[in-house]
């Protein structure tokens, strides 16, 4: 098949290097004159099926709306407005227990076979980028280890492997944390760990052109018209104005946050929203203060990661367009993360922030394959665990594209589980 990926940042390049394999022909379309320049640009790099940090669980929607409640809730980038209340329903109604508990499986599903894919390009290619191996979650105090007890549960029904300790043992894992900080539990997940998304990224891009997929970067895709034997694509390349239509098989779409435009005219039925996500980079003052690996502090849903000479911070989530207030808050909310648990690890002159946006649906699963437009796929809204889940989501596209089995029930993924039934 003749394929468009529009979109080269990681779901559009490991899409393209799973497509390949099958012996399609795959040309992708960037606005941007590289890869990953956009939500997988300075992500946090946890590689996890083991910490799940859901979109959408219990009591989220309450916690959201009473600031102040939970540490970890997710903010609203402004203040609701009437059109915003059919997603806020809907998120809702997939914070249910009954709801939680079958998204969890289907994002533990999805991420365990995104980890064994990476692992499987990694032997197959032996791409040059920073990872450690391991992540540990440390939990403050015993009211916050009451807190994440669902979560411990769901660890052992899920059969995860895992470790649960005291200080000390948080301290075997990761040997710099601060003394002067308690840690009341602390649980380590051995198959977890961390990678450069951006430096992987580029890596499988340059690797997957030259076995013949063609890049176009700076080439804007604006619109997408199904036709009768495929789909037509007007694609501007920049500085110029003319729009020069091509013709494919199929167009899969990893546009990220940029899809909700796409999609508008096209009449998909797909409750997208966006989610803002921020972090900071700073330079290692010295290996033995930073952490070994990935370390999350579940109080406030913060990851430390250690990317080869970096340290990176990561957290604060908002709904919709996020306000520079809220920017500024949630930066002295990392900034004292990394004070807490690691406070001799940066060279604080070196640091940069940066913040990203990510599609998502109010079930806060992918949404991935065929629409109910022929020839239109969709391979986004993976919110904050797009990294985890890059691998896993192209495998499953792939083998759907052919009709092959994909090993797992990849239903809860269906880009047409928002279609009312006739
Ligand atoms: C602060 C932060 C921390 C995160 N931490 C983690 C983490 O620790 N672990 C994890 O698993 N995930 C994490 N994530 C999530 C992860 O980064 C994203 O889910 C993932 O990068 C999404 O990749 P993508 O390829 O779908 O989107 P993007 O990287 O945004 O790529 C989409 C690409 O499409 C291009 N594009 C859009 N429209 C067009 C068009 N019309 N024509 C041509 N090109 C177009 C864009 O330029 C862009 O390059 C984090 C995200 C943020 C913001």
């Amino acid at each position: 098949m003749n394929i468009a990926i529009i979109g080269a940042g990681v779901t559009g390049v490991t899409l393209a290097h799973a497509l390949l394999q099958d012996g399609h022909h795959v040309h992708v379309f960037e606005q941007r004159q590289t890869a990953a320049e956009e939500a997988s640009y300075a992500c946090g790099g946890l590689l996890s099926a083991g910490w799940a940090s859901p979109l959408a669980a219990p009591g989220m929607v309450w916690d959201m709306l009473y600031p102040g409640s939970s540490p970890t809730a997710i903010r609203m980038g402004q203040w609701p407005r009437p059109s915003d209340a059919a997603w806020l329903l809907r998120w809702w109604m997939h914070t249910s227990r009954k709801a939680h508990a079958a998204q969890q499986g289907a994002a533990l599903a999805l991420t365990q076979l995104s980890l064994r894919e990476l692992a499987r390009t990694n032997a197959d290619l032996g791409l040059e980028y920073e990872t450690t191996e391991g992540l540990t979650v440390l939990v403050r105090s015993a009211h916050d280890r009451e807190r994440i007890d669902p979560y411990l549960q769901w660890l052992n029904a899920s059969n995860v492997p895992h470790q649960v300790g005291d200080a000390t043992f948080g301290l075997s894992k990761e040997p710099a944390l601060n003394r002067q900080t308690p840690i009341h539990t602390a649980i380590h997940l051995p198959r977890d760990g961390v990678g450069n998304c951006r430096q992987f990224t580029g890596a499988l891009k340059q690797v997957v052109q030259e076995r013949g997929a063609e890049f176009s970067f700076g080439h804007t895709v604006r619109a997408i018209r199904p036709t009768e034997t495929g789909v037509e694509l007007d694609v501007q390349a920049q500085r110029t104005t003319s729009l020069a239509p091509l013709t494919f098989d199929t167009v899969v779409l990893c546009s990220g946050v940029a899809s909700l435009g796409l999609l508008k005219p096209l009449n998909i039925q797909l409750p997208l929203n966006q989610l803002r996500s921020h972090s900071l980079s700073a330079n290692l003052r010295d290996p033995m203060d930073a952490p070994r690996s990935g370390v999350v502090d579940s109080l406030h849903n913060i990851g430390i990661t250690r990317l080869g000479q970096r340290v990176r911070i990561t957290g604060g989530q908002a709904l919709g367009s996020a306000s520079a207030a809220q920017h500024k808050g949630v930066l002295k909310q990392l900034y004292a993360a990394l004070f807490d648990w690691f406070p001799g690890a940066a060279h604080m002159s070196s640091v940069q922030t940066w913040s990203g946006q990510t599609p998502v649906v109010p079930d806060g699963l992918p949404v991935l394959g065929a629409t109910a437009l022929p020839g239109v796929w969709l391979n986004i809204g993976h919110g904050l665990r797009g990294w985890s889940m890059a691998s896993g989501s192209a495998r499953v596209l792939a083998d759907q594209l052919v009709q092959r089995d994909t090993g797992i029930d990849a239903r809860a993924f269906s880009a047409q589980r928002w279609h009312k039934a006739p």
